[in-house]
């Protein structure tokens, strides 16, 4: 069964780990990344941008193709499938198709349509037991240009949500979606430490997890962090273990054109860096 990501997100804030979300885009991503979680007992959020459930058609299908693939491979671990950066409509739509938690970003409207909104999402979740992660200001990224900083929430309106009964939070501290700049001024820890004050015992969530030095995602997570989510980095290890079974022309010899054999170099990488990952983020061994 899969589960809303309330539970598994407050476990690790009392226990100072990091949950990962992981954004999946199709069935090896699903096999892959929920193979790993098993064999590391870790708990899991599988995250679905509104343009990968269009890729994979549709909310309904992404629900009950990871649904099936959970229960073939007979997961045990604890497993919530969100929606990532949400809109007002795509929320809802999710909290109908099955989807065991989601995200509503408000984060480009004013406080106070962010917060009206917000609160709409956050009641009609949890009158069906699903976790909500709402968003606070904006968090750099390549939509908004990079810039050395990445963009910082104020604290005093991440009380303001936080207020309404979000389960979890998702501030800029400093953080970036994608590949990080080469001059990147690294999270704001004091904004973080803040945030957390104001908030008071919710945990936050770190967006653009890829490519953060792992000594600043620990300090974070130290500070009130419980969920990373991780998208590019895992698109990065299929892509270049890809490249390389073509590169050293397997995909020509026998039947190496074979579908099942082309995607599974990459399908494997995605697994051990999964493996690797939750090591990092302390959530190892916690669903045991
Ligand atoms: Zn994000």
């Amino acid at each position: 069964m899969l589960v809303s990501a309330k539970e598994m997100l407050e476990k690790a804030h009392a226990g100072q780990y990091g949950v990962a979300q992981f954004n999946i885009n199709n069935l090896e991503w699903i096999k892959a990344i929920l193979k790993a979680c098993e064999e590391a007992k870790s708990p899991v959020i599988l995250g679905v941008s509104e343009g990968a459930a269009k890729y994979m058609c549709g909310f309904k299908n992404v629900v009950d193709m990871v649904r099936n693939v959970h229960d073939q491979l007979k997961i045990t671990v604890p497993v919530a499938i969100h929606l990532d950066h949400g809109s007002f409509e795509g929320a809802k739509a999710c909290i109908e198709a099955g989807f065991t938690s989601v995200m509503f970003d408000g984060s480009h409207f004013s406080i106070e349509e962010n917060i009206a909104k917000s609160k709409e999402i956050i009641e009609f979740a949890h009158s069906r037991g699903i976790s909500v992660e709402c968003e606070v200001g904006g968090i750099g990224g390549e939509e908004d240009g990079v810039t050395s900083l990445g963009e910082v929430a104020n604290p005093d309106e991440c009380k303001q949500i936080a207020d309404l009964g979000v389960d979890f939070l998702a501030a800029g501290i400093g953080n970036i979606h994608g590949k990080y700049p080469e001059n990147w001024a690294g999270l704001n820890f004091d904004v973080l430490a803040e945030i957390q004050r104001k908030v008071g015992n919710k945990p936050l969530v770190l967006h653009g997890g890829s490519g953060i030095p792992k000594e600043q995602v620990l300090k974070a997570i130290s500070l009130g962090v419980s969920k990373i989510n991780v998208n590019t980095e895992l698109q990065l290890v299929f892509q270049d273990a890809t490249r390389q079974y073509i590169l050293a022309d397997k995909d020509i010899t026998g039947k190496g054109y074979d579908p099942r054999k082309l995607l599974a170099a990459g399908t494997d990488a995605i697994t051990k860096k999964c493996i690797e990952m939750v090591k990092d983020f302390g959530s190892y061994g916690k669903a045991e």
